[in-house]
């Protein structure tokens, strides 16, 4: 699958409805290039697999053997355990509160422990060692580069609950909770790298027609 052309997982996942059109909810799920065959009972199943197997290979489609398992009474599935018993979440996605995981990667950066030995010296009075033990600057929590951060970033932009905000909004609003230094440089980096921003907003968008000539500018930069 040529990954990186627009609608290229969007065509593939079209593909795939179509070819397990009939069999769809019943005993076949599919998501984009995972194919999930589920039965009662494993005669069912071994008929199941036969049919998934066959109709592959009736439209010229290739599974890779070493990527494929067969005969799991439970799998981990779209971020859910599946097994016999129903549908459960994931045990390695249900994580520590976030604040939780911010502590204990606060534990590991130098620049906040220094922060934090001075906080407790009482020298900088803008940091203050909270009450559950993480390090707060003001009321709103340090978050240490890394992994944690770019959870948040990326949560408080593009999770399926948020939609996309511009820098300055997302900005706004995660300065509520949360603090780092060059923050807002940051959140405005992490929009400009977004994809789906770039290629939808209107202010990315080159108006149609001649080219456009640059502005003179008016003072020294
Ligand atoms: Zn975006």
């Amino acid at each position: 699958m040529l990954f990186g052309v627009t609608n290229a997982p969007a065509t593939f996942m079209n593909l795939m409805n179509l070819v397990f059109y009939d069999v769809l909810d019943k005993f076949v799920e599919d998501f984009i290039d995972d194919i999930l065959v589920y039965s009662k009972s494993e005669a069912e199943h071994a008929e199941h697999l036969r049919y998934v197997l066959q109709t592959l290979r009736e439209h010229r489609l290739f599974a890779k053997y070493s990527k494929c398992l067969f005969w799991l009474d439970r799998i981990a599935f779209l971020g859910h355990m599946v097994s016999g018993d129903g549908i459960s979440m994931d045990p390695e996605k249900i994580q520590s509160t976030l604040v939780e995981r911010i502590k204990a990667a606060q534990a590991g950066d130098s620049f906040l422990q220094k922060c934090r030995e001075l906080a407790v010296a009482g020298l900088r009075s803008e940091f203050v060692v909270h009450e559950d033990g993480s390090l707060r600057f003001g009321s709103r929590i340090c978050v240490p580069e890394g992994d944690v951060r770019e959870e948040i970033l990326r949560e408080a932009h593009s999770s399926p609950y948020s939609i996309h905000p511009r820098g300055t909004k997302m900005y706004k609003d995660l300065k509520l909770n949360f603090w780092w230094r060059g923050m807002k440089r940051s959140v405005a980096r992490s929009v400009a790298k977004c994809l789906v921003c770039q290629q939808v907003k209107a202010e990315h968008q080159c108006i149609a027609g001649l080219l456009q000539p640059l502005l003179i500018p008016e003072w020294k930069w």
